[in-house]
């Protein structure tokens, strides 16, 4: 089909996207032409005042480094809708987990696609470790950022190239250790293909579970700092969710999570839960705070959340 194909091209134009990064830009060129062409700030001196007097720059050495992630006053809307984001602003630190719930609609899904830049903020700004995604080369941004969307795409093709996607140079037990990793080496390695098992079109021989722990894995491979996860909604029956939530634990302790949540058990191990309505950050805290304070939180906690 195409789709494979192109996804090599894509692939051997830059080695430093995640799989699921190029996946989704294969989409944005396909659909969305204009939004791959998204101006960078004209050099404005490469770096904002911030980074110049920051530690990387030569710096105070005790100056704290900078947030891994940071919405300063962010509003956006979608070119001829309503104002999606209202001045949003938070912080994500370094090596830490956050969770972003909220009711459906409330703007989680785009405050995700604003840092990896799929589309640019109306107002505000946002940082990747310090400096305006505007003024990121694409492929440092891509590098630094690893994007694990919804609908977890996986192309047709192999187990193989799924992962190489992500990291080409990738050896067999580096793929068997990230499989182990997301509790998928058991499905792959038992099939007499192992690695070279087809996946079929969209993944259709996985489970929607296993498929997200592909995609997951594919993500991994490619180690980014910092990952963007959001929580698929359904296809994770009890045992998936176990075993997503320890993928999870295992592979990004030293790492920055950033992750739409949908379950309780994603949620209550965080650093940091912030609850969105309407466009808008309503409560920040953990998850024992939120319970107390929040009435929006103790809603979505009861029901979306999935309490048994
Ligand atoms: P959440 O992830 O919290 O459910 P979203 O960020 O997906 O919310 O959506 C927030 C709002 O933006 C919704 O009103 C949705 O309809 C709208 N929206 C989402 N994606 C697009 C898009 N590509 N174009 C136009 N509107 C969109
Ligand atoms: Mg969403």
């Amino acid at each position: 089909t195409l789709w494979f194909p192109l996804g090599r091209a894509l692939n051997a134009y830059s080695r430093l996207q995640t799989g699921l990064g190029a996946l989704h830009r294969i989409e944005e060129v396909l659909t969305l032409p204009q939004e791959s062409d998204l101006p960078d700030t004209p050099a404005a001196g490469a770096l904002s005042v911030r980074e110049r007097t920051g530690p990387a720059a030569g710096g105070s050495a005790s100056a704290p480094p900078p947030p891994a992630i940071e919405f300063d006053h962010v509003a956006f809307g979608y070119a001829g809708g309503e104002t999606v984001l209202k001045d949003v602003s938070l912080v994500v630190p370094r090596g830490t987990r956050t969770a972003l719930v909220g009711p459906s609609g409330a703007g989680k899904s785009t405050l995700l696609s604003l840092v990896e830049r799929f589309y640019d903020v109306t107002s505000g700004s946002v940082r990747v470790d310090g400096t305006d995604v505007r003024e990121l080369p694409r492929p440092v941004l891509r590098h630094r950022l690893g994007y694990v969307e919804q609908s977890a795409p996986v192309l047709a093709g192999t187990v193989r190239d799924n992962l190489a996607l992500a990291a080409p140079d990738a050896t067999d037990e580096d793929m068997r250790e990230v499989l182990r990793s997301v509790n998928l080496e058991n499905v792959i390695m038992r099939a007499p293909l192992g690695l070279d098992t087809q996946v079929g079109e969209g993944g259709v021989l996985l489970s929607g579970g296993e498929r997200q722990r592909l995609a997951l894995a594919r993500t991994f491979l490619a180690a980014p700092p910092i990952m963007l996860l959001d929580e698929a909604t359904s296809n994770l029956d009890a045992r998936n969710e176990v075993l997503m939530r320890d993928a999870i634990g295992s592979v990004t302790a030293d790492r920055t999570l950033l992750v739409v949540a949908h379950r309780l058990s994603t949620v209550v191990d965080s650093d940091q839960i912030v609850v969105l309505e309407r466009g808008e950050v309503v409560a920040v805290g953990r998850h024992d705070e939120l319970a107390d304070t929040s009435p929006l939180y103790r809603e979505l906690a009861a029901h979306q959340l999935l309490i048994k």
